[in-house]
């Protein structure tokens, strides 16, 4: 079993980049039967907003994964927001340094900027020269007895350590030759001068303690794991297993921005986009998986999940989305249960507000006065539900069932239909059966025969729905009634 995490900093709202992150090691966890994590790394409290924590339980939670270890559910390696672990931090940070495997240093700022500058004009790969690593310990010690304002270094190791990631394969170990390092890696800072952890130290600490099996995180850490498998080596403690995944681009290869879907989770909800739509959505964005379709909920998800990510950056598109959407409503019509009566709630929501285009005096006169408006746009739901994407767009396709409609004088169509259709009339029970039947009779009297099937179609979809396509043509007389049907065909009842 593995315990994953989801580690958020809380400097931000849930995206979707961020939530296809938590998704995948969500799954992991339910995939082996392991546990799932949730830890708030607020260690940079100048950056954190106000009530991003509070958002990301909400939206976590909207999107079905909810943790099993965290904050507002406790757990056996609490506390879980690493503002209140700095403690931890501390007492290992002072472990590498009694075991050498961190320095004090005590350059200023002033100073390393300068540095980094100069080192960057030479050429240099690292921004610092180390010239605190060799201070005597005695010396160091006495001076941070003083209080000389310091940060504690990890000392790099001679030689990079290697290690095998779960999608990109083996990273090449790094050298050092004598001070310089020869790569962009160099005695990565592990407490900060205020006493408190960077990400690097907290990070790797945290994951440690909290027993985690897999990191499944994006690529833009990947330069970090290096540090982190040093610090576990100096540690003494076997890292976790790394699975990066690729960025989130557009069509265009640009990584996403607020433009371009980059947006926080609440649009996707103001869109009326499902949970599981969305989960599916992001599960899709770099990682395959053998099964006929790619139309999945949460729980087939957990079912199909394993670490099959590709490589490289991921494409995100618009009609994969809407597709998803669809793909999803069509099950929730189906199922019928609480899916089908949230979207039921929208479209009643648009059809009666205030300033609806929907009258819902018109829609008592077009169903009569018995009529429920739940039960009318469920079925309406049910006899399109592959169209569905949210209610607004929903009830616009279909607006010729919310309203009352009368054109059909203008309806063009080939000759002798209008008369023909009459013969609806007779129809006296309005079921699919008798619909049928009497269509094909109208049909079978044209003088094309059969083969004028498709303007009789034609010529009921215009006048019944003024639209050139939409659900079934019996769905649609049906769903209006008798009455109404035969009025907008402009034939007496
Ligand atoms: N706090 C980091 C972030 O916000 C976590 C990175 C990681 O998963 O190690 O992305």
């Amino acid at each position: 079993p593995a315990r994953t995490r989801f580690a958020p900093s809380p400097t931000g709202y849930l995206h979707l980049g961020s939530l296809r992150t938590a998704l995948f090691n969500y799954l992991l966890a339910k995939a082996t039967g392991g546990q799932f994590l949730l830890r708030i790394e607020d260690t940079d409290q100048k950056r954190t907003v106000a009530d991003a924590e509070t958002r990301l339980y909400r939206d976590l939670r909207w999107a079905g994964l909810q943790w099993d270890e965290g904050p507002e559910v406790g757990g056996p390696y609490g506390p879980y927001r690493q503002s209140e672990r700095s403690e931890l931090y501390r007492e290992h940070a002072h472990k590498l340094l009694d075991n050498r495997h961190a320095y004090r240093c005590f350059c200023s700022a002033e100073r390393l900027n300068a540095l980094a500058q100069q080192r960057h004009k030479m050429g240099m790969a690292t921004d610092y020269d180390r010239t605190c690593a060799d201070i005597p310990k005695e010396e160091a010690e006495d001076r941070a007895a003083k209080g000389e304002s310091h940060v504690i270094r990890l000392r790099v190791p001679d030689q990079y350590p290697t290690y095998k990631d779960l999608v990109y394969g083996t990273f090449k170990p790094l050298k050092r030759r004598g001070h310089v390092v020869e790569t962009a890696y160099e005695d990565p800072i592990l407490l900060k001068s205020d006493g408190l952890p960077t990400y690097h130290l907290a990070n790797v600490v945290d994951d440690h303690h909290m027993k985690i099996t897999h990191v499944i995180r994006g690529s833009e850490w990947m330069p970090s794991t290096p540090k982190h498998i040093a610090m576990y080596n100096a540690f003494g403690w076997t890292p976790p297993e790394f699975a990066h995944v690729g960025l989130l681009v557009d069509e265009q290869g640009n990584k996403l921005s607020k433009r371009n879907f980059d947006t926080d989770i609440t649009a996707f909800q103001e869109m009326e986009i499902f949970p599981e739509t969305l989960t599916n959505f992001a599960a899709l964005l770099g990682w395959s998986h053998q099964e006929k379709s790619d139309v999945m909920d949460l729980k087939d998800l957990v079912k199909t999940f394993s670490l099959k990510f590709t490589k490289g950056n991921t494409t995100v598109t618009f009609g994969k989305l809407q597709f998803l959407q669809r793909k999803h409503a069509a099950l929730r019509a189906k199922a019928g249960g609480e899916g089908l009566d949230e979207m039921v709630q929208h479209v009643l929501r648009l059809l009666t507000e205030p300033d609806s285009a929907y009258k819902y005096d018109d829609l008592k006169r077009l169903k009569g006065n018995s009529f429920l408006l739940d039960d009318y746009v469920k079925r309406v739901i049910q006899a399109d539900p592959e169209n569905y994407t949210n209610a607004n767009e929903f009830v616009y396709r279909n607006s010729f069932m919310f309203q009352l409609l009368r054109h059909s004088k203008s309806v063009a169509s080939a000759e002798g239909i209008p008369q023909q259709v009459k013969a609806l009339q007779d129809v006296k029970e309005w079921n699919r059966d008798e619909l049928n039947a009497k269509i094909k009779a109208i049909i079978d009297a044209r003088p094309e025969g059969k083969a004028g099937a498709k303007d009789v179609y034609h010529y009921l979809r215009k006048a019944l729905t003024d639209r050139e396509e939409g659900m079934r043509i019996y769905d649609v007389m049906i769903l209006l009634g008798r009455e109404e049907s035969l009025a907008r065909l402009g034939v007496d009842a």
